[in-house]
């Protein structure tokens, strides 16, 4: 009865005072996703007038271009009778809403998707029916990719992987220490390091390139990722899978905390207002694309979104658009400079393609 009328952080004293401090990883899952006080499945938070704004809500021809290339890789699979559409984290479902308009255009492609939303907010799944339920093709909805059945697979996935809770481990120069959520005397939440060294399987999950580190560096490590390419892996095995990934991220490993907290567009302290407040972590390219070759998979380069959206056609479809509506002529100019300026969305965002070996380089990523 008490329980129910405390907030996230009461909830947050409560479970460290009664377990002791909790990884970083936990304080991330649960600051985002608890069903009750989580920041996702109590809000839609993308925006303008909300906490962030993502790139296929600033244009529509984002999601438009990366409806050309899914129908590019859907025919390089062989233009299979039935594909597996998925998208992980679809927010408003504004992405997938282009996409499938521009499938449209192709019947054959069409009418093949199988539409999956990897979705983990209530809140998100109600906005996401509202937007799709108009299209032809029925729409599904779960909580993994292997619960999206078998078959030919092309996957999309938007700022999704930064919302994958991130362990950090700190090194003294000799040993590596988890970095966990605790309380300072006031009760407040603060960071503390674990007492006990890493074992060795942990220590194995340190990119090599930083596992050699002087003191106080700090990692971070993303163990949904991991498993995500495991389940790629594991479908690649007797299916084509072609899945497209949009981040923010450096392209080599890096050290560093990169926990950032957004509310209304503005950095604030990810441990203050827990469940209020976005919390990502940037994606480790360098290391997601080790861990998919290890897994067998081909991968591509990590390039700019700049430089995909512009080989994709992104100034020709803007051109083009403009010259339909010679009213927003200034607002699509405004739009494609948020994409592709490296001030901006542009060098920030990179976008990697995971695939099946036997797929040929997909579109965008050819040198
Ligand atoms: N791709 C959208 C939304 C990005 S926000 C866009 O570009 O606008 C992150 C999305 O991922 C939200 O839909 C959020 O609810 C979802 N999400 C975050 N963590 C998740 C998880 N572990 N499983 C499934 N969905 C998750």
């Amino acid at each position: 009865m008490i329980s129910n009328s405390l907030n996230l952080e009461q909830r947050l004293s409560g479970m460290i005072q009664q377990h002791g401090p909790m990884p970083v990883s936990q304080y991330m899952n649960l600051c985002l996703l608890d069903p009750r006080h989580g920041y996702y499945p109590t809000r839609d938070p993308i925006g303008a007038g909300a906490d962030f704004i993502t790139a296929p809500e600033v244009s529509q021809i984002f999601g438009e271009l990366i409806g050309i290339w899914l129908a590019n890789g859907w025919q390089e699979m062989g233009k299979p009778k039935s594909v597996h559409l998925v998208e992980a984290g679809p927010g408003k479902g504004t992405m997938m809403s282009d996409i499938l308009r521009t499938a449209g255009s192709i019947p054959a492609f069409s009418s093949a998707i199988q539409v999956h939303l990897l979705e983990a907010s209530a809140a998100l799944v109600a906005v996401q029916a509202e937007t799709l339920g108009g299209f032809a093709q029925p729409l599904h909805w779960a909580d993994s990719l292997n619960e999206t059945g078998s078959g030919p697979l092309l996957l999309v996935a938007n700022e999704y992987l930064d919302c994958l809770p991130v362990r950090q481990f700190v090194t003294n120069g000799k040993h590596w220490f988890e970095r966990y959520v605790g309380l300072d005397p006031t009760g407040a939440l603060q960071f503390v390091l674990g007492q006990i060294p890493l074992s060795d399987p942990d220590i194995a999950l340190i990119p090599p390139a930083l596992r050699k580190l002087p003191d106080h560096n700090l990692v971070e490590i993303r163990p949904g990722l991991t498993s995500l390419v495991d389940q790629l892996a594991q479908r690649a095995k007797s299916n084509p899978v072609l899945a497209l990934f949009i981040d923010y991220g450096p392209a080599r490993s890096e050290a560093g905390d990169s926990l950032q907290a957004i509310s209304a567009h503005q950095k604030v302290n990810p441990l203050q207002r827990p469940g209020e407040v976005d919390i990502t972590a940037r994606v480790d390219f360098e290391q997601f694309a080790l861990d998919a070759t290890a897994a067998g998979l081909l991968v591509t380069p990590p390039v700019s979104q700049r430089s995909w959206l512009q080989k994709m056609g992104l100034l020709e479809r803007a051109a083009s658009l403009s010259s339909q509506h010679t009213d927003n002529r200034a607002k699509i100019a405004r739009q494609v400079h948020r994409l592709t300026d490296p001030d901006e969305m542009g060098e920030l965002f990179r976008i990697i393609c995971v695939y099946s070996p036997d797929l040929p380089v997909p579109a965008g990523f050819d040198v």
